[in-house]
């Protein structure tokens, strides 16, 4: 192989090793910032079932109050019973009273109704506690793993960094420059072998000319197809 190709395939190994560490390092903090999302997104139901729980606790309460009229209405029309002469009167309050008596118990389903509502928000809303409460112990316990983790993956990062920039001194700068420019736009692959006359970035057929310039090796190449630097290592079997 070309040894300036050689010293390039070198710091590619290196960055390769720094992307994976990089890699590492947004994958952990991901799976945290997801963990603390979902705890998040428990509070707002459990602000949500408290909200509601007090909404309907207000609209009991209404017609609590509003079911002592609804009483003292049927008592003070039965009572009004006694002074009626006619049975046409009779029969007009008799009507009244039944629908005063219909009108409360309407009331009181409405009632019921919301008491079970709010019953089974309550022990909803408890439930969600206990899980919030568990998931917030745990994500206290992750954020510390978490913390330690990328600090020990930084420190590897930085080790692999220091190895890099020695490597990197050893290139021509225009050299290292294209090489950099490469990776960016080619996918952190700049560098690649070419097996059986054919690019191991793009997998396009080099021409026979320039495969054979590539044999000699005694300078470095660029693909026509992907402009990515070339070198030529027999794959051993
Ligand atoms: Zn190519």
């Amino acid at each position: 192989m070309n040894e300036l190709a050689a010293q390039i395939v070198a710091l590619q190994v290196i960055d390769q090793e720094i992307d994976l560490v990089e890699d590492e390092i947004s994958q952990v903090q991901t799976e945290l910032d997801q963990r603390i999302e979902a705890l998040a997104e428990r509070e707002q139901h459990i602000d949500y079932l408290t909200t509601t729980i007090d909404e309907l606790e207000k609209e009991r309460r209404t017609l609590d109050d509003e079911m002592v009229d609804k009483i003292a209405h049927v008592k003070e029309r039965q009572a009004k019973m006694m002074q009626v002469q006619t049975s046409r009167e009779q029969t007009a309050l008799l009507k009244e009273i039944e629908d005063a008596k219909k009108n409360v118990k309407e009331n009181e389903e409405k009632i019921v109704s919301i008491m079970e509502q709010s019953e089974t928000l309550s022990a909803e809303l408890k439930s969600e506690k206990n899980l919030l409460k568990g998931e917030q112990t745990l994500a206290e316990e992750e954020k510390d793993t978490v913390k330690k983790s990328i600090e020990k993956l930084n420190r590897k990062k930085r080790t692999r960094k220091n190895k890099r920039d020695k490597q990197a001194e050893s290139l021509p700068a225009a050299t290292l420059q294209k090489y950099e420019v490469l990776r960016k736009r080619r996918n952190g692959l700049a560098i690649v072998n070419v097996v059986q006359g054919v690019c191991q970035g793009c997998f396009m057929n080099l021409p026979p000319q320039q495969f054979n310039l590539l044999l000699r090796g005694d300078k470095i190449l660029e693909c026509p197809s992907c402009q990515r630097l070339l070198y030529h290592q027999p794959i051993e079997h």
